[in-house]
């Protein structure tokens, strides 16, 4: 048996990866974490019986602990960072959303236990930190988004290197929509994605296609492929999940159902491919694809995205801290949809660029523009 923790195991990723561990069954579940569904981690506990646990909220340990008096339960961050401690796991798969994946993810690197990522904040805020902990101890970073997971699948053969990246994009609920409209929509509106049922931070990203820029440049950190060379596509239909293309022309490019089991699948099963769950039912009779640029002018998120990627680390931590805050300040109705692009623009305009931030750095502005977009 393999031993894996999984960070945000409530969540959209963490649910649809205990499914995937449900059907391969050669996993033990040695710690789970949710953050404030309680509820939901219990029953996974019954389920799976870890042997440690970790919540986000001190109150919660009780709760837990009354129920279960055997095992180890943690709260809060440093809890987190607790769970990636333990050196008997094989793979960790971070799926909790925000920054918090940051640290515990660092954790892991130090005591050389092998990744598989979801979240995007860790690479988008500290991705050039990450990658080169995780190459001096040897830890592989396993994508679980699809699209860089399509992108590892083009790569299997390794002698050959990317010359360009195509990055494949939903264009979200909001593609054929004016501005005009998307000012006035609310966040039930920005919430109904057409391809993918998400969590709410990622499918209002979607909506602003911020997620697509993210995805930009976790890519670049991913596969070391200059920002020049990765471009995004609209792809409606989500089949193709990715295109890589070679020096001599050739592209490849890794098409299927839309559904995060496959993904995740391979970043557990990797390089080796199992048998998925949702393999049967997939047939390409009838399917269409089309392929289109997206309007910069119009989704100015993903644009701004392309810019901090290029000025660098610190306007990435920006970029990220003033969407976050953006994102929760309009699902919670204190800003309208445009007004998240414009937060995140009015903090790349004050932003003076800190060259080679440490992570300390890192912390210290994440913090403070958190604190300045906060309504
Ligand atoms: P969800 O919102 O569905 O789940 C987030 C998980 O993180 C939940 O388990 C939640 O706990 C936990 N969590 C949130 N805040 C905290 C906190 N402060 N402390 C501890 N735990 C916390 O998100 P998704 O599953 O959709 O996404 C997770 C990550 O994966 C994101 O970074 C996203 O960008 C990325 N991703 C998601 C994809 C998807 O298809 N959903 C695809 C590719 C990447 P609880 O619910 O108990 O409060």
């Amino acid at each position: 048996m393999k031993k894996i923790t999984l960070l945000g195991s409530t969540g959209s990723i963490g649910t649809q990866t205990l499914e995937v561990l449900d059907y391969l069954q050669d996993y033990k579940v040695l710690a789970l974490s949710a953050g404030k569904n309680v509820r939901l981690l219990c029953s996974q506990i019954e389920k799976y019986r870890p042997e440690s646990v970790c919540v986000q909220r001190e109150e919660d340990v009780k709760i837990i602990k009354s129920k279960f008096p055997e095992i180890e339960i943690f709260h809060g961050q440093q809890g987190l960072i607790e769970l990636c401690k333990n050196k008997n796991n094989d793979i960790i798969l971070i799926a909790t959303s925000g920054k918090i994946g940051l640290k515990p993810t660092l954790e892991a690197i130090e005591n050389k236990i092998d990744i598989a990522l979801a979240n995007k904040e860790t690479l988008v805020m500290a991705g050039e930190i990450v990658m080169k902990r995780a190459c001096e101890k040897g830890v592989r970073i396993l994508p679980v988004d699809s699209e860089h997971s399509a992108i590892l699948q083009c790569l299997a053969d390794k002698n050959n290197k990317p010359y360009r990246l195509v990055i494949t994009a939903s264009g979200g609920p909001f593609l054929n929509k004016t501005r005009a409209e998307m000012e006035k929509s609310n966040a039930l509106d920005a919430l109904k994605h057409p391809r993918w049922h998400m969590g709410r931070k990622i499918t209002i990203d979607s909506a602003t296609l911020m997620n697509k820029g993210l995805e930009v440049i976790e890519a670049h950190h991913l596969f070391n492929v200059s920002y020049h060379d990765i471009k995004v596509v609209i792809h409606p239909q989500s089949l193709v999940h990715s295109f890589v293309e070679f020096i001599d022309g050739s592209m490849l490019a890794q098409v299927g159902f839309p559904s995060m089991h496959i993904p995740i699948q391979y970043a557990l099963t990797y390089p080796q491919r199992q048998k998925g769950i949702k393999t049967d039912g997939f047939s390409l009779f009838g399917q269409s694809m089309t392929f289109e640029k997206p309007d910069f002018e119009k989704f100015r998120c993903l644009k701004m995205a392309y810019e901090a990627g290029l000025a660098g680390t610190s306007s990435c931590v920006v970029l990220n801290a003033a969407n976050e805050v953006a994102v929760n300040n309009f699902l919670e109705g204190k800003i309208s949809f445009l007004d998240i692009e414009k937060t995140v623009e009015k903090a790349l305009c004050e932003h003076n660029t800190i060259n080679n931030p440490s992570l300390d750095d890192i912390f210290a502005l994440d913090k403070e523009i958190r604190e300045r977009y906060d309504k």
